[in-house]
């Protein structure tokens, strides 16, 4: 299965997905992961990405564009994937579609998950990873176990300005390849204002896997 997870910054994509690789059996192919191993690698693309991202910008289209359609190519992805943050823009959607058609696949289903923005704000400044596993915690409502702390990072474009950047982007340039995909009648909208698990439930039910 190929599946997109679109959604705001915040609406719980990354945390998603991690459920849903295990679930599904699929990679999960997150851009902003790719780009930030480039960042911390210091390649030739992690440097032109990284003022882009700290400062809550999206990197170039063509840039992002030739990381992911390379990555779909890979032999693990083969039985399907589950892409996060990608695509973001028109141009990107595109492109994948473009690639998918040279390898003769297409795309199963794209997963909005929708969540307003007052309360996105509040769960991404409260946002920490464990460096070491790279799961997900919040400092209020998903708190990580005592002895942690230590391990949590906090991203740098996880601050409440470029947080307010990244969704005005959103809203701007991600939200209008919504309509591409519902034309295709591939679009399911799932509430992501909900605990992990009700999110999860209703992604299951959505992919008619409930
Ligand atoms: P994320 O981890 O998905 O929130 O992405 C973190 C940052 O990486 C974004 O704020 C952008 O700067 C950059 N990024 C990730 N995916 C894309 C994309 N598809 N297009 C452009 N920039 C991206």
């Amino acid at each position: 299965m190929r599946m997109i997870l679109v959604g705001p910054p915040g609406a719980g994509k990354g945390t998603q997905a991690g459920i849903l690789r295990d679930k599904l059996e699929v990679p999960h192919i997150s851009s902003g992961d790719m780009l930030r191993a480039a960042v911390k690698a210091g390649t030739p693309l992690g440097k032109e990405a990284e003022a882009f991202m700290s400062a809550g910008d999206l990197v170039p289209d063509s840039t992002v564009i030739g990381l992911i359609c390379e990555r779909i190519r890979a032999d693990d992805c083969q039985r399907g994937f589950l892409l996060d943050g990608f695509p973001r823009t028109r141009p990107q959607a595109e492109a994948l579609d473009a690639a998918l058609a040279e390898l003769d696949v297409q795309v199963d289903a794209v997963l909005w998950i929708d969540v307003p923005d007052d309360i996105l704000v509040e769960r991404v400044i409260g946002r920490r990873m464990d460096k070491k596993t790279g799961r997900i915690y919040h400092m209020k409502y998903s708190p990580p176990p005592k002895g942690l702390t230590d391990r949590l990072v906090q991203r740098k474009d996880d601050t409440r300005e470029a947080c307010r950047f990244r969704l005005e982007k959103y809203h701007r340039e991600t939200r209008p390849i919504l309509p591409y995909y519902r034309e295709r009648k591939l679009l399911r909208r799932v509430d992501g204002n909900h605990s992990p698990a009700t999110v999860t439930a209703a992604i299951m039910t959505a992919l008619g896997l409930g």
